[in-house]
């Protein structure tokens, strides 16, 4: 359960503070399905951000499974992220060095106690969630020979390595095509009608708008609408979320 209240955030920058987020008070559920839309410049990647605690709150608090993440050290978010949630950034964010098996790796090998035990294991979940995203033979490619499609495809893969109760993602289906785009919803889809896990989605993807169980509008950095429809039944609210595409 994910519980924000009051929450805020002003940058200052050139001097003069700019608050991007304002008023944002939400809940979500655990098993929910939630997609995060609005304009460019609107606050969704803010939001996202702080919902998963990279960032902290200008103001305000969000409580995490009864959390309060304000109350956490640097650290001791990152550990409480690294055992709840999976998250896919916008721009990527693999590391450049690794290849796509390594990078997916990662959390993996951060979740073992044993290393060398669980490593014949480890590498065999790597190449299965990389074949669930149709990359199997880019196994051994770094993010400059992927394009920007693979490379958020990597992303995804590494977000849900763990299984992750939750699993955030920024534009997910942003740089994929219609076919690929399609594929990657449906194993997120999957994740959450199979496995129950949480899902939230910043998009401006009106297939991911129109399955999810509820669309939260924003614009100018406040929630302007906060829509449940049936799962997969919002088929007006998605509507209405594709007409909010920037
Ligand atoms: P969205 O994801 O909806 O496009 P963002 O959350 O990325 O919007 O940004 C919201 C607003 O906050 C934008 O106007 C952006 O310029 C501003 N902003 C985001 N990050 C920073 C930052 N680190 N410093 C100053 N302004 C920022
Ligand atoms: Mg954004």
């Amino acid at each position: 359960m994910i519980i924000a209240e009051n929450l805020e955030q002003t940058y200052t920058s050139g001097g003069r503070p700019l608050t991007v987020l304002k008023d944002i008070n939400l809940s979500i559920e655990p098993r929910g399905f939630v997609a995060i839309v609005g304009p460019s410049g609107s606050g969704k990647t803010t939001l996202l951000g702080l919902l998963a605690g990279l960032d902290l709150p200008s103001q305000g608090t969000v409580t995490l499974d009864g959390q309060n993440l304000s109350e956490l050290s640097e650290d001791e978010r990152a550990m409480l992220r690294a055992e709840k949630l999976g998250f896919v950034f916008q721009s990527f964010q693999l590391i450049p060095t690794l290849t796509a098996l390594e990078n997916v790796l990662i959390p993996l090998e951060l979740q073992s106690s044993d290393a060398s035990l669980n490593g014949a294991r480890a590498e065999r979940r790597a190449c299965e969630l990389l074949e669930r995203v149709g990359l199997s033979d880019r196994e051994h490619h770094y993010p400059a020979q992927l394009s920007g499609g693979e490379q958020q495809r990597v992303g995804l893969a590494r977000a849900f390595a763990n299984q992750p109760r939750i699993l955030m993602a920024d534009e997910p289906t942003g740089n994929l095509d219609a076919d690929t785009g399609h594929r990657a919803i449906d194993v997120m889809v999957r994740l959450n009608e199979e496995e129950g896990t949480t899902l939230v989605l910043v998009t401006h993807d009106t297939e991911i708008a129109s399955r999810a169980h509820r669309i939260i509008k924003l614009a100018g950095g406040r929630i302007v609408s906060d829509e449940r429809g049936g799962a997969g039944g919002a088929g007006g609210a998605g509507g209405a979320a594709g007409a909010s595409s920037s």
